[in-house]
């Protein structure tokens, strides 16, 4: 599971993993992008290096 915390529930969301996309940004930093179960809201997260 992945925690994104959603902007409109002001809440932390758990996704899985699967339901996760991987993102780029611009700086090459990876990052991933998921939808909030509860409003469908996007959520995105910079995915720190390990
Ligand atoms: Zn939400």
């Amino acid at each position: 599971m992945v925690t994104f915390y959603c902007v409109k529930c002001r809440a932390k969301k758990e996704v899985e993993e699967s339901a996760t996309e991987k993102r780029t940004l611009k700086n090459g930093r990876p990052a991933l992008a998921a939808k909030c179960p509860d409003c469908g809201t996007g959520m995105f997260k910079i995915v720190s290096s390990k």
